[in-house]
């Protein structure tokens, strides 16, 4: 998968699943339920997320870093679920030391952070709360994300301009 047909493609996976739990901001615990995240627990750790293989077959639990800010945790859970729900949990084992080593992210990785902002902030949602509300710090306590999260993300969807940034 390639970086701009697999970013396209995980926007309309994310997309399709986040619009199955309702409006904003996004019901990620359902959602995590949902694709077999039994178990979320928060733990003194170096990484800002873990996932691991859950006792049954199909489950899986979540370790996110406790000190982490609520809306970093917030996109860390939503990276797991990706990592779940693209079924690319191979990867989170073999290639995590090797990219954290490099310092970069590898293409699976970046599909994954791709992927979490767009089942937080769905481009159709974000572009009506643009809209309505043109300020990046009220669209992100909307959203309940990061702002620097609100950012990116408005800037993939192209809405930067249309948004105050303070
Ligand atoms: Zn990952």
């Amino acid at each position: 998968m390639e970086w701009g047909s697999g970013r396209r493609e995980v926007e309309r996976l994310a997309e399709a699943l986040a619009e199955q739990f309702g409006g904003v901001p996004i019901d990620l615990p359902a959602i995590a339920s949902a694709v077999g995240i039994i178990d979320v627990a928060y733990c003194d750790m170096a990484s800002a997320a873990l996932l691991q293989i859950g006792p049954v077959w199909g489950t899986w639990g979540v370790l996110i870093r406790q000190l982490d800010a609520r809306a970093r945790q917030r996109f860390s859970l939503a990276h797991e679920i990706a990592h779940v729900a693209l079924g690319i949990v191979g990867d989170e084992w073999r290639y995590r030391g090797e990219a954290a080593e490099r310092g970069g992210r590898t293409l699976a990785e970046r599909l994954c952070d791709y992927y979490a902002a767009a089942l937080l902030m769905p481009r159709a949602l974000v572009n009506k709360a643009a809209t309505e509300t043109p300020d990046v710090n009220e669209l992100a306590r909307k959203f309940d994300v990061s702002e620097q999260s609100m950012r990116i993300r408005l800037e993939h969807c192209g809405l930067h301009s249309l948004v105050t940034v303070r």
